[in-house]
C-alpha cells in the first residue's frame, strides 16, 4: 500500500531539504527523497562545503607561508594533504548528519532512493531494499544539477576530473589545466595553485567569471595572475589525449585557428552545470521543460501540471545554494497557502578565493544595457585601516545607485572577507535602501566593513577617508 504525505520533495539538496523542513514547520506531513545516501545534495556533499573546507585550509597555508614572516611569526609551514582531505570529509559528514537531525526535529521523513513521478501525486522510490510507493497532494522537484561534459572528453574523476574529482586528488598535480574560468574553475584552481600546482585556465570568453561586474573581473584576473594562475582567454579545449600519466590537451582560439598542444598532468572540466532530471519520469507526466532542460515554472514555482512544483538548480536562475534555499522557503509557503516570494535582485554571489569577490544586484553593464541612469561610489581597501593592519589591502568596494532616487541597485566588491560583508548590501537592496542610508549607518571601527560605508559616501561625493 502507498505511504501518504501532504508533500513529497524529490532531491535532498539545499532546495529540497530546506523545503521539507519549512513544510514540517508549517505543519505539513513532508517526505524528502534523495538517491545519494547522504542528504545535503551537491552543496554539502560535493560542492559548497568541501570546496570551502579546502579553500580555507589552503588559504591558511598561504597566509602562514607568505604573510606570517611579515607579522614576525617565524617557522616553515608545510602541509599534509591527507589530513586536509580528512578535515573536509569530517565537515561534510557532520553537516549531512545535521540535515537528518533537522528532519527528525521537523517531523520530515527522509527516504533514500531514486524518485520517479509515475503520475501526478504518485511517486515511486527505488532504493537498496526495493521500491516504495508514495502518494502526495504536492510533489516538489528539487533534483538539482549535474556537471556538463564535453563530447569526446571522458571524465574519469582521476586524471580528467569534474569539480567532484578535483576535490579528491590524492596528490598535488604538477600541471593542472582548468577548462572554464567560472566560479568553480577559479576556486578549485586556487586550491591547487596554493598547494603548488602550475595552473593554466583555458576560457572560451575574453574575460574570467562571466556575469561579474567587468571592472571587478579585470582586477580579479590581475590578482589571480599575480598569484601564479595563468589564463588563456578566448580559447577553447578541443580534445585531449592520454599518454601514460601525461595529458596532451588540444587548444584552439575560440574563433578558430591554429591548434596548440598543451601538456598537463591533470585536467579539470568545469564549463557549467545542467539541470538534472534523468529518470524522474517528467516526459510521461508531461512536465514542461525549456530548451536547456530546465523545469519551467511560474513565479510561484508551479509547473504546468497541477500539484507539481520545482525549485533550485533544476529551474531557471543562478545555480546557487542560497537561491535554492530561498525558493525552497517560498515554495513551501505557497504550498501551505501563504504568499512566499523571492527577490532575485537581492541574491548575492560570492567567489571564495583570495581576495574574495562578492556581488549583489545589477552590474554597470546591465544598467547601461537597460538605459538606467546611475552613479557610482568606490572605495579601495588600501585606504581602510583594518585592511592595512591585516595586510589585506587588495581590492575595492563599488556601490551603484540610481542617479535620481539614490536607491542602491548593485554592490560589487573584491577584497578580504567580502563574502561576509555582502550581507549588508543584500539587506540594503531588500529594504530598498538609498546609498545615503548606508553612508549614515554607523559601522564599527576598525573593520573592513567601513569600506562599504565609505563607498556609499563616495556615491554622494563625500567619502572622507581617501
Ligand atoms: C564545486 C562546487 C562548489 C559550489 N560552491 C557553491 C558555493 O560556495 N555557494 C553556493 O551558493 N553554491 C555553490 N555551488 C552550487 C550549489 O551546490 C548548488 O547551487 C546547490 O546545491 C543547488 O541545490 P539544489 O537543492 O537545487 O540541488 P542539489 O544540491 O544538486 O541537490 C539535488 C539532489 O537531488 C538528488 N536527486 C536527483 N535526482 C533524484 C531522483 N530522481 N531521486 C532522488 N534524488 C535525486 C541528487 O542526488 C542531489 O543530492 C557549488 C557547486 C559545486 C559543484
Amino acid at each position: 500500500m502507498a505511504e501518504t504525505f501532504d508533500v513529497v520533495v524529490i532531491g535532498g539538496g539545499p532546495g529540497g531539504y530546506n523545503c521539507a523542513i519549512r513544510l514540517g514547520q508549517l505543519g505539513l506531513k513532508a517526505a524528502c527523497v534523495d538517491s545519494r545516501g547522504s542528504f545535503g545534495g551537491t552543496c554539502l556533499n560535493i560542492g559548497c562545503i568541501p570546496s570551502k573546507a579546502l579553500l580555507h585550509a589552503t588559504d591558511l597555508y598561504t597566509v602562514a607561508r607568505l604573510d606570517f614572516p611579515r607579522f614576525g611569526i617565524t617557522g616553515t609551514p608545510g602541509f599534509d594533504l591527507a589530513t586536509m582531505m580528512a578535515h573536509k570529509q569530517k565537515v561534510v559528514g557532520e553537516l549531512t548528519k545535521g540535515v537528518e537531525f533537522l528532519f527528525r526535529k521537523n517531523k520530515v521523513t527522509g527516504i533514500v532512493g531514486a524518485g520517479k513521478i509515475t503520475a501526478p501525486g504518485k511517486i515511486s522510490v527505488t532504493g537498496k531494499d526495493g521500491t516504495r510507493e508514495l502518494e502526495a497532494k504536492h510533489t516538489v522537484i528539487a533534483t538539482g544539477s549535474d556537471v556538463v561534459g564535453l563530447p569526446g572528453i571522458t571524465i574519469d574523476e582521476k586524471q580528467i576530473v569534474s569539480s567532484t574529482g578535483a576535490l579528491e586528488f590524492t596528490s598535488v598535480p604538477k600541471r593542472l589545466l582548468v577548462m572554464g574560468a567560472g566560479i568553480i574553475g577559479v576556486e578549485l584552481g586556487s586550491v591547487w595553485r596554493r598547494l603548488g600546482s602550475e595552473v593554466l585556465v583555458v576560457e572560451f570568453l575574453d574575460r574570467i567569471v562571466p556575469g561579474v561586474d567587468g571592472e571587478v573581473a579585470r582586477q580579479f584576473e590581475r590578482l589571480l595572475t599575480r598569484q601564479g594562475i595563468k589564463f588563456k582567454l578566448s580559447s577553447k579545449v578541443v580534445g585531449v589525449e592520454k599518454n601514460g600519466d601525461v595529458l596532451s590537451v588540444a587548444v584552439e582560439p575560440a574563433s578558430g585557428g591554429a591548434r596548440e598542444m598543451i601538456e598537463a598532468d591533470a585536467m579539470m572540466v568545469c564549463i557549467g552545470r545542467r539541470p538534472y532530471t534523468d529518470g524522474l519520469g517528467l516526459e510521461d507526466v508531461g512536465v514542461q521543460r525549456d530548451k536547456r532542460g530546465r523545469v519551467v515554472t511560474d513565479a510561484h514555482f508551479k509547473t504546468n501540471i497541477a500539484g507539481i512544483w520545482a525549485i533550485g538548480d533544476v529551474r531557471e536562475g543562478a545555480m546557487l545554494a542560497h537561491k535554492a534555499e530561498d525558493e525552497a522557503v517560498a515554495c513551501a509557503e505557497n504550498i501551505a497557502g501563504r504568499a512566499g516570494h523571492v527577490n532575485y535582485d537581492a541574491i548575492p554571489s560570492v567567489i571564495y578565493t583570495y581576495p574574495e569577490v562578492a556581488v549583489v544586484g545589477k552590474t554597470e553593464e546591465e544598467l547601461k544595457a537597460a538605459g538606467v541612469a546611475y552613479k557610482v561610489g568606490k572605495f579601495p581597501f588600501t585606504a581602510n585601516a583594518r585592511a592595512k593592519t591585516n595586510i589585506t589591502t587588495e581590492g575595492f568596494v563599488k556601490i551603484i545607485a540610481d542617479a535620481k532616487t539614490d536607491r542602491v541597485l548593485g554592490v560589487h566588491m573584491i577584497g578580504p572577507d567580502v563574502g561576509n560583508m555582502i550581507a549588508e548590501a543584500s539587506l540594503a537592496i531588500e529594504f530598498s535602501a538609498a546609498s545615503e542610508d548606508i553612508a549614515r549607518t554607523s559601522h564599527a571601527h576598525p573593520t573592513l566593513s567601513e569600506a562599504v560605508r565609505q563607498a556609499a559616501m563616495a556615491v554622494g561625493g563625500w567619502a572622507m577617508q581617501m
